[in-house]
């Protein structure tokens, strides 16, 4: 049963009641490996389900432009004192309703239409927001694009810089959706500082690690840092902006009035939920437990002889090139559902497939880690991967059905927050 328990809800319209329990127990019974995903604590699904989502409170603290912000004001007040505390930047605005929309208003506080910016490629590892052609971005900007090296499969900053050097951008976003390695602060901070650009910082990804102090931090290398608070940092659906007090104003403008319109409430009241869970030493257990856990889980998967991009990880992210094993990554992703495991298809590196039907899976343990599992299941987790895989590749719906059931009962011994076995 979904925790807090939704008995209106059953009441007024049982279709959707009877849809979210059955999220709740698919979230359960399954061993989500979704890089982006988490499970967030029954706190954060108090306030973001609050009487807060009522308020409409276009502005910032003490600059509104509707009445009766006498407790809006304080609760965001205190998820940007508890953002600054948490990540040690001068300022933050906790409104952007998403990452995307987050990285727009760095465009639209920094750059004009026309302007140069640099991001990584998209099939490279980079995001969409960070100038890709078919992005607002990459239509919108002159965009130029870095990569990572065919040999290595991570970033070469020599080649970063040479491409600085030449395009000269406004603005260098590091950062990405599938870099299974340490993004190089200083390192990009020195190449953007060599050619007056701002560098951002966006680290959706990997907060939970930099707040956890399982990633070295940006600040001080990068003027701006972009994030999502959904993904391993464990908070709401939502974004913040950070900056030194220099970038502020322009940030807080770009974002309101530039942008968006009334901030989501309810979700800004999480967001300062999920930064008090991240201020606490368990949370650094909880980072530290997701690096060991994809680095465990790397290790038993180059045993079973899997193809890893970069040859491994630091963060919470695999990257699998299935070319060597003759299965395209999306049959493998659609097997590993059926088997309770799930992940998505994903591009490589110098991916010969199209974008749609790609060559590799893509896995993060942000969520297992968050159930309890350890180091030690996973060896295990890469044999049902390894198996379910091949019995996909050979029909044998079977074998996939005895990995789901072995995968549901695991499972049943590490809680899910969010969810009470009955
Ligand atoms: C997830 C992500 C985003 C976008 O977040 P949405 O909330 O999905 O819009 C932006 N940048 C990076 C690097 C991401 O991983």
């Amino acid at each position: 049963m979904h925790e807090p328990a939704i008995p209106h809800l059953t009441q007024s319209d049982p279709e959707i009641a009877e849809l979210v329990q059955a999220e709740a127990k698919r979230q359960h019974d399954k061993i989500r490996l979704i890089a982006s995903e988490n499970y967030v604590s029954a706190a954060v699904l108090e306030a973001t389900g609050s009487v807060l989502t009522n308020k409409y409170s276009e502005g910032y603290a003490g600059k509104r432009y509707y009445e009766g912000q006498q407790v809006i004001d304080q609760v965001e007040t205190l998820a940007i004192e508890r953002a600054k505390a948490v990540f040690g930047v001068e300022h933050a605005n906790v409104q952007p309703y998403s990452g995307s929309p987050a990285n727009l208003a760095v465009y639209m506080a920094l750059a004009s239409p026309g302007d140069t910016i640099m991001g990584m490629a998209l099939p490279a590892g980079g995001h969409l927001t960070h100038g890709w052609s078919v992005s607002a971005t990459g239509k919108w900007f002159n965009s130029v694009q870095y990569g990572v090296r065919k040999d290595t499969g991570r970033v070469d900053l020599d080649e970063v810089r040479e491409l600085a050097l030449a395009e000269r951008p406004k603005l260098i976003f590091c950062g990405g959706t599938a870099i299974p390695r340490t993004i190089d602060f200083e390192g990009f901070a020195a190449i953007a500082r060599e050619v007056e650009a701002v560098l951002v910082a966006d680290i959706a990804h990997i907060a939970g690690l930099v707040a956890g102090g399982a990633h070295p931090s940006p600040v001080g290398h990068a003027e701006i840092i972009s994030t999502t608070t959904h993904k391993t940092l464990r908070g709401p659906r939502g974004a913040m902006l950070m900056s030194d007090a220099a970038h502020a104003k322009a940030l807080d403008k770009a974002v309101f009035p530039g942008l968006q319109g009334g901030p989501h409430n309810h979700t800004t009241a999480a967001i300062a939920v999920a930064l008090h869970e991240a201020a606490q030493p368990s949370f650094r257990d909880y980072a530290a437990g997701i690096v060991a856990n994809a680095k465990a889980l790397a290790e038993a998967l180059l045993e079973r002889g899997f193809d890893l991009v970069s040859g491994g990880t630091d963060n919470h992210l695999i990257l699998i090139d299935l070319t060597g094993k003759g299965v395209a990554g999306k049959p493998a992703a659609k097997a590993l559902d059926r088997a309770g495991i799930e992940l998505n298809y994903n591009t490589v590196p110098f991916d010969p497939r199209k974008p749609f039907d790609p060559s590799g899976v893509r896995l993060g343990t942000a969520a297992i880690t968050t159930r309890g599992l350890t180091p030690s299941h996973m060896p295990k987790l890469a044999e049902w991967i390894d198996l379910a895989i091949q019995a996909g590749a050979a029909e044998d719906e079977q074998a996939i059905d005895r990995i789901a059931a072995e995968v549901r009962e695991l499972l049943t011994a590490y809680p899910m927050p969010g969810y009470t076995l009955t």
